[in-house]
C-alpha cells in the first residue's frame, strides 16, 4: 500500500489553530507538509533530507467534510475487544491497538494492572515483543511505543478496581527487571508516593526518564507536594482513588490542580467524574497539562456482558464497567469519544480538546519529538472526524491507513 498521501480538503487542526480547507502531505511515513490546500506547492522536499518530490503524484485522500487531527495518543490503556494487556500475549495487544485504532489512537501504552511479579513480568514482555512487532508493516493498529505499569505500589485502601491481594511497597529488584526488559520501553509508573520506601522508586525512576504518576493514592497535600519535589510529574485518572479536595485538607487533588509541574490524566467519559469536576480540572490546568486517557478494559468495544479485570469480574451495562461490589472498574471510553465529551459536555474548544489527547499525553512521556501533533517531520499518524460527531472516520498510522469507517 502506498505510504505517501495528500488529506486535502478538510478542517486540519494544528497544536495553535484549525486551518480551513487545509491540506496534509505524508511522505515515506512522515509529515512533509500542512497548510492550506492552495498553498500547497507543485514540488516538496522530503522531511528527512534533501530530495525533492512532486505533489502531482501522492495519493489523494478527500478529507471534504471533516476534521483532520493528529493521532490520538493514550498513555493509561488496559484492554479493549476481548483483550487485556494481562493476557500476556502479544496478540492480545495486537487486538487492543486494532480495536483503539479505529477509534483514533495511533499509539498506546499497554498497561498493566496489580498482579503478582511473574504476571507482570510475563505482560512485560509481550509489550516489548508488541513494541517491535507494531513496527511492521502488517500491524493492523496503533504503534506500541512502551508500558504504563499501573500499581502493584498502591495505597491498600485506594485500589479501586485493582486486586487487594497483590497490592505491595515498591519493589526496586522487580522493578529493575521491568525497566531491563523494556529496554527504555517504561514510560510511565503508576504509585502512591506516601507509601513508605515508594520515594525510592520515585527518584531512580526520575533520574533514568520514566514518568512518574500518582495513583491509588492516600497521600496528603503535604506529601503529594514532597513527591512532586522528588519528581513525580504525572496524576493518574484525577479525583478518582485518590484523596479528594476539601478547603482544609486540599488532598492530592488540590496538589495536582495547583502544581503547573503535574500532567493530570482525565477519564472524561461522563460517568467516573462529574462534567462540572471536569471543567475544573479542564480550567486548572488548561491544555498543556491536561491528558485525556481511556482507562478502557477488554469490554471496550464489546456488547453488555461480564467480562474479567485484573482476576475480578467486571459487569459492562449501559456503557458503565462495576465490579460486583459496585465500584467503577475501567472504563469502555475510546479517544475519540473523550474528545468529543470535552466539547460537547464541557465546552472546551477543539483545537484544545485534540491537544488534550494528542501533544499533551506525549509530551507528558516523552514522546513528543516525533508524535502528537501534525508538524513537518513527525511520523504521519492523522486520524479523520466526522464535523458533527467528532467520531473517527479514518486512521493512519506512520503513513498507513489501518482503519476506514466502512
Ligand atoms: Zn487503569
Amino acid at each position: 500500500m502506498a505510504r505517501d498521501w495528500v488529506i486535502r480538503g478538510g478542517a486540519v487542526v494544528t497544536p495553535d489553530k484549525v486551518i480551513d480547507d487545509g491540506a496534509v502531505v505524508v511522505r515515506k511515513g512522515r509529515i512533509a507538509y500542512v497548510g492550506p490546500a492552495k498553498e500547497l506547492p507543485t514540488v516538496l522536499t522530503e522531511p528527512d533530507g534533501h530530495e525533492r518530490f512532486p505533489t502531482a503524484r501522492l495519493g489523494e485522500i478527500d478529507a471534504q467534510g471533516r476534521i483532520v487531527a493528529p493521532g490520538y495518543v493514550d498513555v493509561h490503556v488496559h484492554g479493549g475487544g476481548h483483550a487485556d494487556t494481562m493476557d500476556g500475549t502479544v496478540e492480545a495487544i495486537a487486538r487492543i491497538a486494532e480495536v483503539h485504532a479505529a477509534h483514533g489512537t495511533a499509539v498506546l501504552l499497554p498497561t498493566t494492572m496489580t498482579v503478582g511479579r511473574e504476571e507482570i513480568v510475563a505482560a512485560t514482555r509481550a509489550v516489548k515483543e508488541a513494541m517491535v512487532a507494531s513496527a511492521a508493516s502488517d500491524w493492523g493498529g496503533a504503534r506500541v511505543l512502551g508500558m504504563h505499569m499501573e500499581g502493584p505500589y498502591i495505597h491498600p485502601k485506594m485500589i479501586g478496581a485493582q486486586h487487594p491481594k497483590h497490592v505491595r511497597p515498591a519493589d526496586m529488584d522487580e522493578l529493575r527487571e521491568i525497566y531491563d526488559i523494556l529496554e527504555g520501553g517504561l514510560r510511565l509508573v503508576t504509585l502512591a508516593p506516601e507509601v513508605e520506601g515508594n520515594l525510592d522508586a520515585v527518584r531512580w525512576l526520575y533520574e533514568r526518564g520514566v514518568a512518574v504518576s500518582m495513583g491509588h493514592t492516600a497521600a496528603t497535600y503535604d506529601q503529594a507536594i514532597e513527591a512532586i519535589e522528588q519528581g513525580v510529574r504525572h496524576a493518574t485518572h484525577s479525583y478518582n482513588a485518590m484523596t479528594g479536595l476539601h478547603h482544609r485538607n486540599p488532598g492530592v487533588v488540590g496538589a495536582l490542580l495547583t502544581d503547573r509541574r503535574v500532567y493530570a490524566e482525565l477519564i472524561a467519559d461522563g460517568i467516573h467524574v462529574h462534567p462540572a469536576a471536569m471543567a475544573v480540572l479542564a480550567q486548572a490546568k488548561g491544555p498543556e497539562r491536561l491528558c485525556l486517557i481511556t482507562d478502557a478494559m477488554e469490554a471496550m468495544g464489546m456488547p453488555d456482558g461480564v467480562y474479567e479485570l485484573g482476576g475480578q469480574a467486571v459487569i459492562l451495562k449501559d456503557g458503565e464497567c462495576r465490579l460486583e461490589s459496585g465500584s467503577l472498574a475501567g472504563s469502555v471510553l475510546s479517544m475519540d469519544r473523550a474528545v468529543a465529551n470535552m466539547v460537547k459536555l464541557v465546552g472546551v474548544d477543539l483545537v484544545s480538546a485534540v491537544r488534550m489527547a494528542s501533544l499533551t499525553p506525549a509530551e507528558s512521556v516523552g514522546l513528543d519529538g516525533s508524535r502528537g501533533s501534525l508538524t513537518v517531520g513527525k511520523y504521519g499518524d492523522v486520524v479523520l472526524l466526522d464535523s458533527n460527531s467528532l467520531l473517527c472516520t479514518a486512521t493512519m498510522v506512520e503513513g498507513r491507513i489501518v482503519y476506514r469507517a466502512a
